[in-house]
């Protein structure tokens, strides 16, 4: 049995992590939500005079805009989709008896309007297009969503319904990659604070297909991804809990983002891995919060 199995199996016994039998879906216990609470009112302490607009979606966005996004293009096999039953009663009674006989019930389910959202930044874009032209200085979002990607895996770093935390920065192009490398300096710190060990890396997506391998090239080439690692299952292969993504103008070009003037909008975006960071802070100083160091109980709990 290999490590990432053990930490899982303490996770469940513990009763921190909560087994739903499917591998990256779980129940939270009251403790491992209250890591997560603290920590975002960490979150607050270190980006809260920064005058963000706080909006929360909920964990499904408008299909029309997914697909636009060009997510498929890049990330296929991450994606879901919600379906439904949209038949007839016939149509049911056939449903019913596919289902009784153990056949494939789901081949008449019908795509809603609606996909699991895959990053917490993806609804946001479209709404603020929809306001018309940004301010010369820029515009910052607060946002948390849960997310879903199809990953199912042992590794409880890795779920397939997790939350992320993210703030994300329009502007100039300085404006937006000063504010990516100011979240890259306050990462560190806030990790420091919680007693973690990290490093920052330059990092890429995992596009899909072969086509994909020269776009991940290009953006570690470029330094467009850098991700802030912290041991949870491998010290070798470190996690990554937070991400910092600088997207050039493209979403600016792909959404309409523009300023008074007509030019294109440059954005960034800052994620946390709540989960993952929860999951750093368990593995590190062990799955009783009592027996946290002080320093760690009062930079959480004050
Ligand atoms: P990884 O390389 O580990 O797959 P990622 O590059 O896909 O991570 P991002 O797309 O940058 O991650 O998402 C922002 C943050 O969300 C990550 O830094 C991580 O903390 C968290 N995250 C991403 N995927 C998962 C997952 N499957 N389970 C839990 N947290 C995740
Ligand atoms: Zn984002
Ligand atoms: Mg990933």
């Amino acid at each position: 049995m290999d490590m990432q199995t053990s930490f899982l199996d303490r996770l469940f016994e513990s009763g921190l992590l909560i087994d739903t039998g499917v591998d990256g879906l779980y129940g939270r216990s009251g403790q491992f939500e209250d890591v997560i609470a603290a920590f975002e009112r960490l979150i607050d302490k270190f980006g809260g005079a920064d005058g963000a607009e706080a909006i929360r979606f909920p964990p499904g966005m408008n299909r029309a805009f997914f697909e636009k996004s060009g997510y498929m293009k890049s990330f296929p096999q991450l994606a879901g989709t919600v379906h439904s039953f949209c038949g007839s009663e016939l149509d049911h009674m056939s449903l019913l008896k596919c289902m009784e006989v153990g056949e494939d019930w789901t081949k008449d389910q019908e795509a809603t309007d609606i996909v699991l959202t895959p990053a917490a930044c993806y609804p946001l874009y479209p709404t603020v297009a929809k306001r018309g032209a940004l301010p010369d200085d820029g515009a910052l979002f607060d946002l948390q969503s849960y997310c879903f990607r199809h990953e199912p895996s042992k590794d409880p770093a890795r779920q397939q319904l997790f939350r992320m935390r993210e703030y994300v920065c329009m502007g100039s192009e300085k404006h937006v990659t000063d504010f990516r490398q100011s979240w890259m300096d306050r990462g560190v710190e806030m990790m420091k604070a919680v007693g973690l060990d990290v490093a920052i890396d330059v990092a890429n997506d995992p596009f899909f297909g072969r086509a994909g391998k020269m776009l991940a090239n290009n953006q570690r080439d470029q330094n467009l991804k850098f991700e802030l690692l912290i041991p949870i299952t491998s010290t070798a292969k470190p996690t990554a809990c937070m991400s910092f993504n600088y997207h050039q103008d493209a979403f600016g070009t792909k959404w309409g983002l523009n300023f008074e003037d007509g030019s294109v909008v440059h954005t960034a975006c800052v994620g946390f891995g709540l989960e993952r960071i929860a999951l750093a802070l368990f593995h590190t100083h062990g799955l009783d919060v009592k027996e946290w160091p002080e320093s760690v109980r009062k930079a959480l709990w004050g």
